[in-house]
C-alpha cells in the first residue's frame, strides 16, 4: 500500500516539476513538491515556497522552517513522521501572497497530495492556507487552535487552523499563540491516532 501511495506521488511529481499552468513557472528556480511520508498521519498545508525553499527544492527549510521544526518538537511531533507541502508549489516573487488565479492552478497539486496520502489530520498553517481548504475566507485571528471535520478532494480528514509559521518572526505574542496551537495539537494526535 505505501509503495503504491509513493509510486502515485512521484507520478505526480513528474507531472508538476514540469507545469507551467501559471505564470509562476517563469520566475521560479524549482518546483518545490511536498516531502514527507507517503504514508503520513499528519499533513501541514502552508502557503508557498520562498527563496530558500526555491533553491533546495525543500518546503519550510528557511528561517520559517526551524521555527515549523521548534514547534513539532515542543508539540512531541517530528518532521520526518509529517508531510510538508504548499497550496502553490513555485516561489511568488519577491514572496508576495499567491494570487486567486495562481492557486486555482496549482489546486490539482493540493487535491493530487490529499488525495494520494489520505491524512488523518491536515493543519493549514496561516490564512491562505486555511481559505484555499475551506474554500471561503477565515480569520485565523478568531479560528486558530480550532479542529474541524472537513472533506477535501475525496479525502475525510480532522482539520487543524493555525498561523503561518514566519508570522513568529514578527511578532512574540503570535510566537506564543503558535507554541500553545502546536501543543493542543500534538495532544489531540496523540489521542486520536
Ligand atoms: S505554482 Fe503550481 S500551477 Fe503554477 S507553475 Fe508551479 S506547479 Fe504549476
Amino acid at each position: 500500500m505505501k509503495e503504491e501511495t509513493e509510486k502515485a506521488l512521484r507520478q505526480l511529481e513528474a507531472e508538476a516539476v514540469v507545469c507551467k499552468r501559471c505564470m509562476l513557472h517563469k520566475t521560479r528556480t524549482n518546483v518545490v513538491f511536498g516531502v514527507g511520508p507517503a504514508d503520513a498521519k499528519i499533513m501541514l498545508v502552508g502557503e508557498g515556497p520562498g527563496f530558500t525553499e526555491d533553491q533546495t527544492k525543500i518546503p519550510f527549510s528557511g528561517a520559517a522552517g526551524k521555527i515549523l521544526n521548534e514547534l513539532l518538537r515542543e508539540a512531541g511531533l517530528r518532521r520526518e513522521d509529517v508531510h510538508v507541502t504548499n497550496v502553490v508549489l513555485c516561489r511568488p516573487p519577491q514572496n508576495r501572497d499567491p494570487l486567486p488565479d495562481e492557486i486555482e492552478a496549482c489546486r490539482r497539486f493540493l487535491e493530487g497530495h490529499v488525495s494520494i496520502i489520505k491524512p488523518k489530520f491536515i493543519v493549514a498553517l496561516g490564512r491562505i492556507a486555511a481559505r484555499t481548504l475551506l474554500g471561503k475566507h477565515v480569520s485565523i485571528g478568531r479560528e486558530h487552535g480550532k479542529l474541524f471535520d472537513f472533506t477535501y478532494a475525496g479525502a475525510s480528514f480532522k482539520l487543524f487552523l493555525t498561523y503561518h509559521p514566519a508570522a513568529a518572526l514578527y511578532g512574540a505574542e503570535t510566537k506564543t499563540r503558535l507554541q500553545a496551537d502546536f501543543k493542543k495539537l500534538g495532544q489531540i494526535v496523540k489521542s486520536m491516532v
